[in-house]
């Protein structure tokens, strides 16, 4: 591990509390939809609201979405976890409580493992998790359309939570955002979560503090609801320069919650911060424990796909790519899988690799597509990459071929037959160019001969551009350091 980055002789210190909707029909206790979008309070029904005679029923989709988390993260499953009610007042809760769990979490412990770009350097971080829990959301108020009023949309009520809690372990704002890149390619990938972000389906409390290097934590803030990455960055780092100001001021942190304001960069106290026991939890007389038997979870466990870090795993062992590579073709599966059917295409896996990680990658960002809307099918990337290295085109060339299937405009022979691409091969034909060269820079080959390796440049140039692009760079240097010498 290297030192932690400062920032004015101050250690960041960063802990998340992500909330993942959880991708079932129906809500946690009750069968009542959560849909998104529908008319205000079409979708709360009266267990939602916990009218007098109403009982809450454990949605068991809700439980193996759980289940499935956990494993994702190596945590550890509880054999049996407590409902409890968190009690406060607030207009979207006309229950007064909310259902959640607190002394006995379904996901104990487990971890985030990630790389991020540290300057030049490419760092592996791993972040513990505290635990995850299932709860409910409450409803929303809306406060547009109504003047001097607010109105109140139930539908949100009861909707299926994770609450997914991490050690303080993150020390940078450039480590939270990777953190939470992490963790939402996880619930996409496991399916838990649809991790639409806009819709507040997978949102973030970034829990920031600072403290000098070797001090014991300071008191932290907590920014809620964070639903961008760019604002999360944003946030943290407009939180971190606040609290240094002040603490530089002679002002003391005070725990609270904070909001951060996407239109002036700045995050405002929303309110101080309420401690555990200001919810006077109590378990829920309503629900029975949560039982979860280990048949059940070595059932859930058989039937998950290989999740990502498993199959980076599985790609530095079967196609011997670095480490690097792997997390890269594994950011989601659609590139994954792209990724294999073009390795098996060619035979070529770091060629495909440093295709895909290159030219494709750099393509689709400047279209906004994603793997899944690759023009260029995994069997033509393939078929080109074969080309490359049986020698018929060089890498120059092969971009132009790649822009020919990108723009569909046929397949990887023919296009090479129809543009000219085939690589020059013939020494004779080559050497007869290198010929004409020399003798038109006769300065370059005097500087060369006397020791300025760099002229030979000023002759390479030219000789590719005399093939039109077409000559093998091995082979002309070869030839070229042949006839100089
Ligand atoms: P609560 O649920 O009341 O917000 P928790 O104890 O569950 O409190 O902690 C919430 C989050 O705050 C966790 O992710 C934890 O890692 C983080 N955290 C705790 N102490 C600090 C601190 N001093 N600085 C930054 N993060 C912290
Ligand atoms: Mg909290």
């Amino acid at each position: 591990m290297t030192a932690p980055k400062l920032v004015q002789g101050y250690e960041v210190v960063i802990g998340f509390e992500t909330h993942a909707q959880l991708s079932t029909k129906s809500k946690i206790f009750s069968r009542a939809s959560v849909a998104f979008g529908a008319e205000p309070n079409t979708q709360a029904c009266a267990v939602d609201m916990a009218l007098p005679g109403t009982l809450p029923v454990m949605n068991i989709g809700a439980v193996e979405r759980a289940i499935e988390f956990g494993l994702g993260v190596n945590a550890h499953i509880a054999e049996r976890s407590i409902f409890a009610r968190k009690n406060y007042f607030y207009p979207d809760l006309p229950k007064g409580y909310q259902i959640s769990q607190f002394e006995i979490p379904v996901v104990q412990g487990g971890e985030v493992s990630f790389f991020l770009e540290v300057g030049k350097e490419t760092v592996h971080k791993t972040v513990r998790l505290e635990r995850a829990h299932l709860e409910e959301d409450a409803g929303k108020s809306l406060h547009e359309d109504f003047v001097g009023q607010s109105g109140i949309d139930l539908n949100r009520a009861g909707t299926p939570l994770l609450e997914i809690v991490t050690q303080p372990d993150m020390r940078s704002s450039e480590e939270a955002v990777a953190y939470a890149k992490e963790l939402h390619k996880i619930v996409t990938w496991i399916g838990i979560c649809d991790g639409n972000m806009q819709e507040g389906s997978f949102r973030c409390d970034a829990n920031v503090s600072v403290r000098k290097p070797g001090a014991p934590l300071g008191t932290r803030r907590e920014i809620k609801n964070l639903n961008s990455f760019k604002f999360m960055q944003q946030a943290i780092d407009y939180e971190v320069r606040w609290q240094i100001d002040q603490l530089e001021d002679g002002h003391a942190i005070e725990q609270a919650t904070v909001l951060f304001d996407p239109d002036t960069g700045e995050t405002r106290a929303m309110r101080t911060k309420e401690d555990a026991a200001d919810y006077r939890y109590f378990p829920d007389p309503d629900l029975p424990p949560l039982v979860i038997g280990r048949d059940w979870v070595e059932r859930v466990r058989s039937e998950m796909a290989e999740l990502p870090r498993v199959m980076a795993e599985r790609f530095v062992k079967d196609y011997a790519l670095p480490e690097y590579d792997a997390t890269q073709l594994t950011q989601s599966k659609a590139t994954a899988a792209y990724f294999e059917a073009t390795a098996q295409a060619c035979g070529q896996p770091k060629l495909a690799s440093n295709w895909i990680m290159g030219e494709v990658s750099r393509r689709l960002n400047a279209a906004e597509l994603g793997f899944d809307q690759l023009p260029v099918s995994a069997a033509q990337l393939g078929a080109m990459i074969a080309r490359i290295q049986d020698s018929t085109i060089n890498n120059n060339s092969a971009k132009q071929v790649f822009e020919a299937l990108w723009n569909q405009e046929g397949e990887v022979d023919a296009i090479i037959a129809s543009k000219g691409l085939k690589q020059m091969n013939d020494t004779g034909e080559l050497e007869k160019i290198i010929d004409d060269v020399l003798a038109a820079n006769p300065k370059n080959v005097e500087e060369f001969k006397a020791g300025n390796a760099k002229a030979l440049n000023g002759l390479v140039g030219p000789i590719m551009k005399a093939s039109k692009g077409k000559a093998n760079p091995a082979q002309v240097n070869e030839l070229l350091m042949k006839k100089l010498s």
